[in-house]
């Protein structure tokens, strides 16, 4: 996968020329993130890592994973929708990952008292990887697919323009008209704006859940500022505000202050971390409620690496899409192996063979948000020390995917610029509204390209070891 500007990387005045413009276009462009030190301040702020330059991406795994977007949308939203199907897949999971037991219990006590929601918004991301495969040619693998807080829409939207203005200045003007526009915030705000709509109440708001340290809100901005320009009002507020401000009305209706919300929009909630005590009755109050929740906890739960497991099993995908072959196999296409460690011969014996041969896998917690999963050496004795206990079911194992590496400089503050071997992960942001049983929005909404350093395993952007980048098609 060769760019057009390999020449350049050798060149070092024109490296450190084009760095010094691409780092004052970030800041100009808005490809902005609070400090490591001041999280909850925006005194003084910092640009958010990127690339020096776009990265390669062969234009037909792209537009493959644009092309099963939708399907994947119409899946998460199918198995938010299958209690047995989420039952079943979760069981052994919840007996021993305490976070994963507590959303469910969540999820079956609001399914008892009877959901009081009736428009359900979704906004995901699904990411991938180009896998080499022994002829050398990639092939478009899953890393995962997130239901809860995908990131990076915002602030992806603004990475084109840094990157088109470097290649400008590196001579490359064909190279930079080739960039393609890319802006998944107003595709996340169309999807809001659609559920705050049939909600059906003029008054009342978009409430964004916010964590306690919020590095990331320029990101969270983009997408409030395409809701300003609706004229739909947000309001920002974290699970302990809702804790002391909620409250629910005889019809289940969500009140913060005072203040009727129609959607909430989780940015948190994703990890254990994110809770305490009262947080986790600040998240029953909300899924109980009337208001749109993106997500609600089926749908997050929908998100597990444990379904994400579940799903490749053969029959599985046909069970949850009847009647969608095509859909069917344009999923499946993109799945790589992955692997139950449920107590049994099965999970024996692959357990056998990742500790045989750790190289080839990746073993994964149910976690999100980076820097959880476990590879090579560690592995294997991780594996070794739980593979007959029941604790070893907390985990799936994946096939590792391995991308061909290519050269590129990240640019990060107070970082010395030296070039790196980098893999790049692309992800595609779908967005979905159903009200009762009808779709009435299903849509691809945007891009999103994160670089990293080979020596890193695992990690995004938020936990500090990717950067954003621009796909270049090839
Ligand atoms: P998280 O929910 O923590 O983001 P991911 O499944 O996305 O979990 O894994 C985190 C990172 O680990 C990915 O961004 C990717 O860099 C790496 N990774 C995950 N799965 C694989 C895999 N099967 N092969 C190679 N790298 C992987
Ligand atoms: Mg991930």
């Amino acid at each position: 996968m060769a760019v057009p500007w390999d020449d350049v990387l050798r060149d070092e005045p024109a490296v450190q020329e084009a760095a010094s413009v691409a780092v004052d276009a970030a800041l100009l462009e808005g490809v902005l993130m609070r400090t490591e030190g001041e999280p909850n301040a925006s005194d003084v702020v910092n640009y958010a890592p990127f690339t020096l330059l776009p990265s390669a991406v062969p234009s037909a795994l792209f537009e493959q994973a644009y092309a099963v977007q939708q399907d994947f949308n119409l899946l998460v939203d199918a198995i938010s929708q299958n209690k047995e199907f989420l039952e079943r897949t979760l069981a052994s999971t919840i007996k021993v990952d305490d976070f994963t037991a507590r959303l469910f219990r969540i999820h079956m006590q609001v399914l008892e008292e009877g959901l009081a929601q009736s428009v359900f918004l979704g906004i995901n991301r699904s990411d991938y990887m180009f896998d080499c495969g022994v002829d050398g040619t990639p092939a478009l693998k899953q890393i995962e697919i997130n239901t809860i807080a995908a990131s990076f829409g915002g602030l992806t939207s603004r990475t084109v323009a840094v990157h088109g203005r470097v290649l400008k200045v590196l001579g490359k003007s064909k190279e930079a008209s080739r960039l393609l526009p890319n802006n998944p915030s107003k595709g996340l705000a169309l999807g809001i704006a659609k559920a705050w709509e049939l909600y059906g109440s003029q008054s009342a708001v978009v409430m964004f859940l916010v964590e306690e340290v919020q590095r990331n809100i320029f990101d969270q901005r983009c997408v409030e500022n395409e809701l300003w320009n609706r004229n739909i009002r947000v309001i920002r507020k974290r699970f302990r505000d809702v804790f002391e401000k909620g409250s629910l009305d005889d019809a289940k209706r969500l009140y913060m202050d005072g203040q009727e919300v129609a959607v909430v929009y989780y940015r948190e909630g994703y990890v254990p971390t994110n809770y305490n005590q009262q947080n986790w009755e600040a998240r029953l109050l909300l899924e109980r409620s009337r208001a749109v929740k993106c997500p609600d906890i089926a749908t997050q739960l929908a998100g597990t690496k444990k379904v994400q497991q579940e799903l490749s099993r053969p029959g599985t995908l046909e069970r949850l899409l009847p009647g969608r072959a095509e859909a069917v196999a344009r999923i499946r296409a993109t799945f790589a192996g992955l692997y139950s460690l449920d107590m049994g011969e099965e999970g024996d014996k692959i357990a056998a063979t990742a500790i045989a041969d750790p190289d080839r896998f990746v073993l994964k917690p149910q976690r999100e948000g980076g820097g959880n999963n476990l590879y090579g050496e560690e592995l294997r004795q991780v594996l070794e020390k739980i593979r007959d206990s029941p604790e070893r079911t907390s985990y799936i194992l994946m096939d590792k995917i391995k991308p061909q590496p290519a050269m590129n400089y990240l640019l990060r503050a107070h970082s010395p610029l030296h070039v790196s071997e980098c893999i790049s992960e692309l992800g595609i942001f779908g967005v979905y509204v159903r009200q009762g049983k009808e779709m009435v929005m299903n849509e691809a909404a945007g891009h999103l390209l994160r670089t990293k350093a080979i020596e890193h395993a695992d990690g995004g952007v938020a936990a500090g070891v990717a950067v954003l980048d621009t796909p270049y098609l090839v």
